[in-house]
């Protein structure tokens, strides 16, 4: 690819739009250009990324022996009436009508499409396992599009959906897709984890993310290698801590603690720590308000508290008008002590004694509060977020907290779809049975960006081998104006081309110095320059991306290195 017919601009500064380091690279490079929020058009440089992660993917996928389909974007609303996820998925769902008023909506994702295919196709165990996917624009109406193509609106999925016979079968079509995924990262030189998930609104019993580790993550990855734990922190599970509660020391005392709206300011005014304070959060429920406990210094945790009976999912927190309502005061003052709702305590405050809390009443705390003398001594639940150093599920070590990016998610749906579409086979015994399903995402879109989180430096991108766009560039210097310097770079290309590397010939009337930041920014893994003064000792410049310094090489030296 010749550079000047390339119709690509760079820019030097750092769009002002952009928050994360890829977005603005992506930006800057000229691999994507933004039409609405959360809606991008890849330019002909991020495409050649974007397809190389396709080509991987799909060729991950054949191995595994998927077949590959493509199904509409568009799907009635009929099929999600049906599974009933019309109604359940929410504003996610970018819902429209035909002309004839007819409902329809934008694919999030292909669950129910796939069933009915499976439905009418499917007729004899004999025809199973199977397992189809597809590479295929999804559309999902998210509440706060970001960090470009990362967290976009529309954006491209492989999304797979393996039918079979039983719940082994199913467990089998499942570990294949482990096995598939794990090369596909692998292969795309990315540093990944597999951890255990929440199945979301996907549904079904078991479900692991593969996560890119980048401190931009949106995602929280608790583990520990030693016990062969990893969990999002969002299913990340604490216990009980061991020992007995210490018996209460104190009296309880009310105190007057006007103007304080933190537990920091809480915890300095009163002498204490977090550790030694309760927090009270109202949310709402299906029978009317629930009161969550946690202990000061820990954080709520949403997945594990929508499933607490009683609690409406997903999780709503009380408006200020609720909790004065609930408590008597306004937000910040709310506590156990005389509270008329039902009331969840975590598992951390089962240790706790002579402790902080709010008195329902404002500018007014209780100090030195106990269980079993203020309060009614309750049954604990995990609803906090574990921490580094909290022990693991299994008890011989302890958690670790990582930041990721999810890049792909894979699900053992059991008939969830199957049953409530009807999707059934013969079995051997020439009876009905349904089909147990699995379903299996990779956001294609996302990786290139996840990819960029990982591998970049201040100067730009450094693309991992299989994802870069151009294998080589090419920077000639004083192309218009020396013969021996335009033969030589041409007949560089013509071989290099013909050997089969992807090049990007910076045949720009620019300075080097241009040329350079361009190749650095775009992030292009090897470079050749080729200058009157090289040619005159038969070298050729080279310098891989990662690298600090270039050095010379004669041109057989340097077109091994680059077969290497
Ligand atoms: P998230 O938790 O990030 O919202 P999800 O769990 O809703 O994602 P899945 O339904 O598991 O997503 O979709 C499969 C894959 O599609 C995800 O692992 C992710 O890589 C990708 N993906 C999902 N939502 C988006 C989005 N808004 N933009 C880009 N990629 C996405
Ligand atoms: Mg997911």
């Amino acid at each position: 690819m010749r550079f000047s017919q390339f119709g690509l601009t760079t820019l030097k500064e750092v769009p002002a739009e952009a928050e994360i380091v890829s977005h603005q690279l992506m930006l800057r490079a000229g691999l994507i250009r933004r039409l609405a929020s959360g809606l991008f058009t890849w330019m002909p440089i991020g495409l050649r990324v974007l397809r190389k992660v396709e080509d991987v993917v799909r060729e991950e996928m054949d191995r595994a022996g998927a077949l590959e389909l493509l199904m509409p974007a568009v799907q009635p609303a009929e099929l999600w009436q049906e599974s009933g996820r019309w109604d359940e998925y929410g504003p996610l769902l970018l819902r429209m009508q035909d002309r004839g008023e007819r409902d329809f909506c934008f694919g999030p994702t292909h669950e129910e499409v796939i069933t009915d295919i499976a439905r009418r196709e499917l007729r004899s165990y004999k025809q199973l396992p199977v397992n189809f996917y597809q590479i295929q624009t999804k559309f999902r109406d998210e509440i706060r599009p970001r960090f470009g193509v990362m967290r976009s609106r529309e954006f491209i999925m492989k999304d797979a959906y393996s039918f079979d016979l039983d719940q082994a079968g199913m467990e089998a079509s499942y570990q294949k897709m482990h096995a598939a995924y794990t090369a596909i990262f692998e292969r795309l030189g990315l540093e990944f984890r597999v951890v255990d998930a929440d199945s979301g609104e996907i549904g079904g019993s078991r479900s692991q993310e593969f996560h890119v580790l980048a401190e931009s993550g949106e995602d929280a990855i608790a583990y520990c290698d030693a016990d062969n734990y990893a969990s999002n922190i969002e299913t990340a599970q604490t216990t009980r801590p061991p020992g007995e509660r210490p018996a209460a020391a104190e009296t309880l005392r009310r105190v007057a603690t006007p103007g304080i709206k933190t537990i920091e300011a809480l915890c300095d005014f009163l002498g204490t720590t977090p550790q030694q304070t309760l927090k009270t959060l109202i949310v709402e429920g299906t029978d009317g308000p629930v009161a969550l406990v946690l202990r000061g210094d820990h954080e709520l945790n949403a997945v594990k508290a929508q499933r607490i009976p009683g609690v409406a999912s997903p999780l709503i927190m009380a408006t200020p008008e609720l909790v004065r309502e609930v408590t008597g005061s306004p937000p910040g003052f709310a506590g156990p002590i005389g509270l008329d709702i039902p009331v969840y305590y975590d598992h951390a405050t089962a240790t706790m004694s002579d402790f902080v809390c709010g008195a329902n009443e404002i500018d007014q705390h209780f100090h030195g509060a106990n269980f079993g003398r203020d309060i009614d001594v309750a049954e604990t639940v995990d609803i906090r977020n574990v921490v580094a150093g909290d022990p693991t599920p299994g008890g011989t070590g302890t958690l670790s907290i990582a930041r990721g990016i999810e890049v792909g998610h894979i699900f053992q749906l059991g008939d969830k779809y199957s049953q409530a579409l009807g999707a059934t086979v013969q079995n051997p015994d020439g009876k009905n049975q349904t089909m147990q399903m699995g379903c299996y995402g990779i956001g294609i879109t996302r990786i290139v960006g996840a990819a960029i989180e990982q591998n970049h430096d201040e100067n730009g991108i450094i693309w991992p081998g299989p994802l870069a766009p151009f294998d080589v560039v090419l920077v000639p210097i004083n192309l218009q104006r020396s013969e021996i310097v335009r033969d030589a770079a041409e007949a560089l290309y013509a071989e290099l081309t013909q050997r089969g590397f992807d090049v990007l010939f910076d045949d720009r009337d620019a300075r080097p110095g241009v040329k350079f930041a361009d190749a650095e920014l775009i992030g292009v893994p090897h470079r050749l320059v080729i200058s009157e003064r090289n040619l005159a000792a038969g070298e050729i410049e080279y310098r891989h991306r990662r690298d600090a310094e270039s050095r010379n090489l004669k041109r057989e030296e340097a077109l091994n290195l680059l077969e290497e």
